[in-house]
């Protein structure tokens, strides 16, 4: 059975049941596998001509073998990755935009973002786990637009599954909002706070901080990106899009649009399991934590800026943590006081040269402004006809300055479909697409939302009322 640990080493080994439903190890650090599943080339040049579904189940099953059943998770595969939920027959399709330059089309699931992959999976592995162990969760999470309509794709035929969702009433974009409030289920609560982000994002940290509304009979859950399963769902398209592209025989180099480091470290991951990848990009908007550290050996917090690429704008990566877990040779003292440094903003930390070295060694970084976030869609429509998303757009370009060798194919990670990001569009002076065959119906869809204020009592009490219906 995978036993999973911390990366700050000083906290309880768990087995996926509990890092499912855990998020943050007791220690503040994150939980990451206690040893790699590692294949072959022979093996994984033997997976060439499995489909989607077959071949997330060779990778996935390392991961949650002794807690999940084999056809249970095979199900579970078969009723997420299918041409129902995912508007693309292939799941995740590859697109040439040059010789030996592709974008991996990750947004054809509900939601038109790549975060469907990892939140549909978690959805069914929540209520799977949940049911064995006959217990009950609230999801509780603010959004100011991605990963809240994921979440609640995700869990909409949870049966053991209340999900919560805070948005800034008026201040989420209208497919966005209705992405959120169209979905049916009894289980599902959006609730339009009249108030900033900031204010939701407080109320659902207080929340989990002191969980007494919930009476002790319900814990509440994270589906936030530190969540291991939402990252060992996505080392899957990896795989997929290499042995699409002559893997694993050949080598690829990937360019990952990065916010939160989730992404890319599922690629650092498919590069341990044994999937030969040359080159990993991380590309960033203005928001360039890392591209500073890597390039400089500085880390310093900045403060948040708001772009064009709201998925990608956060101040810090949580999940850098695990790969420096790896660069400090899985030393959980020595990260442990690593991570109490950074966690200082007024302070710069430096790594070792020898440390960062490890890193530079595979990844490279780049940072991309609104204005050649813009250019690059135009470029890439002039030269393809092809619409970029801001997010994609910004991969593309980093993948162009960054690429090491020509003749390795370069994948950027098409993170969502472009209809979702309509300022970005239109700054790049486009007209809207369409929306995907599967959501044509969105703007006429019934809509279901709660608008409470900005009070931390009065959303309590309506997630209290709306938990213990019966
Ligand atoms: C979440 C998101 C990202 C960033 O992914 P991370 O895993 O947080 O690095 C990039 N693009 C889009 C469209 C997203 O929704």
């Amino acid at each position: 059975m995978m036993k999973y640990i911390s990366t700050r080493g000083n906290a309880p080994e768990l087995a996926f049941d509990d890092v499912l439903l855990t998020g943050l190890a007791a220690d503040g650090g994150l939980y990451v596998p206690k040893e790699v599943p590692q294949f072959s080339l022979e093996e994984i040049e033997s997976w060439r001509d499995l489909p989607y579904t077959e071949l997330a189940h060779k990778v996935i099953y390392p991961f949650v073998e002794g807690c999940v059943e084999s056809d249970a998770l095979k199900g579970m595969l078969e009723s997420v990755y299918n041409n129902e939920v995912f508007g693309h027959k292939a799941i995740a399709p590859v697109q040439q935009i040059d010789h030996n330059e592709y974008v991996l089309e990750l947004f054809h699931g509900p939601t038109l973002a790549f975060k469907d992959f990892a939140l549909q999976m978690l959805g069914q592995l929540l209520d799977y786990v949940l049911a064995k162990r006959d217990e009950k969760v609230v999801i509780m999470g603010a959004t100011s637009g991605d990963t809240g309509s994921a979440a609640i794709e995700g869990t909409k035929t949870c049966k053991n599954v209340d999900i919560f969702i805070l948005h800034p009433h008026g201040k989420v974009s209208e497919v966005q909002r209705r992405q959120m409030t169209t979905v049916v289920g009894d289980n599902i609560h959006n609730i339009a706070i009249e108030g900033n982000f900031d204010q939701a994002q407080d109320m659902v940290k207080a929340s989990f901080g002191d969980q007494a509304f919930l009476r002790g009979e319900r814990k509440l859950v994270a589906v936030n990106s530190i969540n291991w399963a939402r990252i060992m769902s996505q080392i899957v398209y990896y795989f997929y899009s290499a042995l699409n592209l002559g893997g694993p025989v050949r080598p690829m180099a990937y360019s990952v649009p990065t916010g939160n480091f989730g992404d890319i470290f599922a690629g650092y991951m498919a590069k341990k399991m044994g999937l030969p990848i040359e080159q990993l990009i991380i590309a960033t908007n203005e928001n360039d934590v890392l591209h500073r550290l890597m390039s400089n050996n500085l880390y310093k917090v900045e403060p948040l800026k708001h772009t064009i690429t709201p998925s990608m704008d956060i101040a810090v990566s949580s999940n850098f943590e695990r790969l420096l877990f790896d660069l400090y040779d899985r030393d959980g003292a020595a990260l442990a006081e690593l991570m109490n440094k950074m966690a200082d903003r007024s302070v710069e930390v430096e790594l070792s040269e020898e440390k960062l070295g490890k890193a530079r060694d595979l990844f490279d970084s780049y940072a991309v402004t609104e204005d050649v976030i813009v250019k690059t869609m135009q470029d890439v429509y002039g030269e393809t006809g092809y619409l970029l998303d801001p997010h994609t757009a910004i991969g593309v370009k980093a993948a162009r300055e960054c690429r090491r060798n020509n003749r390795i194919p370069m994948i950027t990670l098409g993170t969502a479909h472009p209809v979702k990001f309509e300022e970005a569009v239109q700054r790049a002076g486009f007209e809207m697409p369409k929306l995907p065959h599967h959501l044509t119906d969105l703007m006429e869809r019934q809509e279901r939302l709660e608008v409470l204020p900005a009070d931390l009592k009065a959303v309590q009490a309506f997630i209290a009322k709306n938990t213990f219906k019966d």
